[in-house]
């Protein structure tokens, strides 16, 4: 028989090897000995209490075996014959593409500017230790895009958008942990990324797919509403049918170009901010009832979410990375630009959330309204560049102690940190554009509010976090492909239509099968 049920155990029964088992066995009026086996479909923490409990959505199955549970079966066929379609950029959106159009029998050519996960390495080190910044390899370009020194986390609020289940379960075939189809909060870690990166590589190219790494696009010859050939850095030109173009928000030089061509783009509401770094201990204490250092061995780094409406504004936090690090993701010289990741066990001292304000294209770039469509783009560069001249021109970011910045004081000296290319002490309070300035201040001072010990001396605020999404939208139609040019499918978060490693695999899935007819 197979029982379907939803149980909550605490920490105490949660750290027995039978816990789970045994308050299976009581809820369901049987013996312990009469379970053949438990399938867990759901797991989440509830901390709110300082009784923490532990949720779970399970199947019992008893007198009879439990099921071998078997591996989605993937239909990927051979394609080294198949109907070419270009996808330019090889992160989630562009890999998810190159799955898709395997599986419909179309042969994927995918063009990256960036280097193998492996090579790519280097680059990071040498922006991490000599504050040298490769334009095409770095913590946004390469392969696995964005998405592969990042934290991994899975979260998506695009459920609507496709199907996360096949994107988790793609996932685990390529290698990730298969916890990620059980916990609320799913997490593979930065660690384990590149390995999963490369062997979803390693599929595209097994089934005749194409990936031609540091290979930049420069310019589309466009001919009665198609792109008829592609440009490459190098001066090749390659004949094209249909284009995914899948390059993410960091690509500025893409959206010069379609703005060159008078390719129609719009300009696209976004938010900016910092990153707010904390020791863990402190939300430990805080999302765990406890004295930090004497978190649970059961329970992992604890995280945090928090938004408030400031004067009809949103201020929020944004890939928030419990036990990690935070990482300089500038994408070529003369910029600061700060974003987190964490390894799959986040044990890590700190823990990191971008905490961003809502920019509304439409009321608050005026200044900047004669950059049209890329006014957002180029006030998200402003921002990025000030932050490199008051770190001190190399990749040290300016940061502030969090209690200084909202009382508006210098910090004499600053707390320590997981940023490897190191802080220099700014006054971000009169530096961050009044809007950002002004409504970061009162954001933090409600968090405090809102959790306890938040608003501390012992946190420092680091800038700036500017790529939480694109400022730009590459418009396209209800066939996906852009409403000028019929056969280019603007894909993932470069376009607007993702925010996060999930989404954009949804949306390269989307776009493949709206390329591949
Ligand atoms: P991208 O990942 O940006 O990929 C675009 C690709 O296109 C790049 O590889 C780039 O090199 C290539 N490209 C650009 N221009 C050209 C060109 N001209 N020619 C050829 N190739 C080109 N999201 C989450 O969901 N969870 C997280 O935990 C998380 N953590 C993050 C941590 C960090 C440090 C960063 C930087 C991002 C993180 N994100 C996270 C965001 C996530 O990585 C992105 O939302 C996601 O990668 C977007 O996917 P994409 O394929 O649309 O674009």
């Amino acid at each position: 028989m197979i029982s379907s049920l939803q149980l909550r155990i605490n920490l105490h029964e949660e750290g027995k090897p039978d816990g789970l088992l045994n308050k299976a066995a009581y809820d369901l009026g049987v013996k312990s000995s009469e379970i053949s086996g438990i399938k867990i479909l759901r797991k989440s923490i509830d901390a709110r209490k300082s009784r923490i409990m532990f949720n779970y959505k399970i199947e019992v199955y008893s007198n009879e075996p439990m099921p071998e549970t078997s591996a989605h079966n993937f239909d990927y066929k051979d394609v080294s014959e198949g109907k070419p379609i270009h996808i330019i950029g090889f992160g989630p959106a562009g890999m998810w593409a190159a799955l898709r159009c395997i599986e419909l029998g179309f042969k994927p050519i995918v063009l990256e500017r960036g280097k193998n996960v492996q090579d790519r390495r280097r680059d990071i080190k040498a922006i991490n230790q000599d504050h040298i910044v490769n334009d095409d390899s770095n913590y946004c370009f390469g392969e696995g895009g964005a998405g592969t020194y990042s934290d991994g986390k899975l979260y998506t609020r695009s459920l609507k958008r496709g199907d996360v289940r096949k994107i988790f379960e793609s996932l685990v075939f390529h290698g990730a942990t298969d916890q990620i189809l059980i916990d609320a909060h799913p997490h593979i870690g930065t660690n384990k990324l590149p390995k999963v990166v490369t062997n979803i590589r390693e599929t595209i190219l097994k089934f005749g797919g194409e990936i031609h790494f540091e290979t930049r696009v420069i310019d589309f010859n466009i001919k009665d509403n198609q792109i008829k050939s592609i440009i490459l850095h190098n001066g090749n030109e390659l004949d094209v049918e249909k284009i995914i173009l899948a390059t993410g928000h960091s690509a500025r030089d893409i959206y010069y170009l379609l703005n060159e061509k008078n390719i129609q783009l719009q300009a696209k509401s976004f938010a900016m901010g910092v990153r707010v770094e904390h020791p863990q201990q402190i939300i430990d204490g805080i999302q765990y009832h406890c004295k930090g250092e004497h978190r649970d061995a059961l329970l992992p780094a604890a995280s945090y979410s928090l938004v408030n409406q400031i004067n009809d504004r949103g201020v929020y936090s944004f890939c928030m990375c419990p036990g990690g690090f935070i990482v300089p993701a500038a994408t070529t010289d003369g910029e600061v630009v700060v974003n987190g990741m964490s390894p799959s066990k986040r044990n890590n001292a700190f823990a990191n959330s971008g905490i961003v304000v809502e920019i509304n294209a439409d009321k608050d770039l005026y200044k900047y309204e004669h950059h049209g469509a890329l006014k957002g783009l180029e006030y998200q560069k402003d921002l990025e560049r000030l932050a490199f001249t008051s770190g001190g021109r190399t990749q040290t970011a300016p940061a502030q102690r969090l209690t200084d910045f909202v009382e508006g004081k210098l910090s004499t000296d600053l707390n320590p940190t997981s940023y490897q290319p190191g802080l220099k002490s700014a006054p971000m309070h009169s530096l961050l554009p009044k809007l950002i300035g002004s409504s970061l201040r009162k954001g933090f001072k409600a968090f405090g509010e809102k959790m306890h010990g938040y608003y501390t001396s012992e946190a420092n605020i680091i800038g700036v976090e500017s790529r939480t999404s694109s400022p730009v939208n590459i418009p396209r139609n209800d066939n996906l492909a852009h409403p000028e040019i019929a056969n280019l499918f603007p894909c993932g978060e470069g376009g607007g239509y993702a925010g996060g490693i999930v989404s954009a695999a949804m949306d390269g899935e989307r776009c493949a099968e709206a390329a591949c007819v």
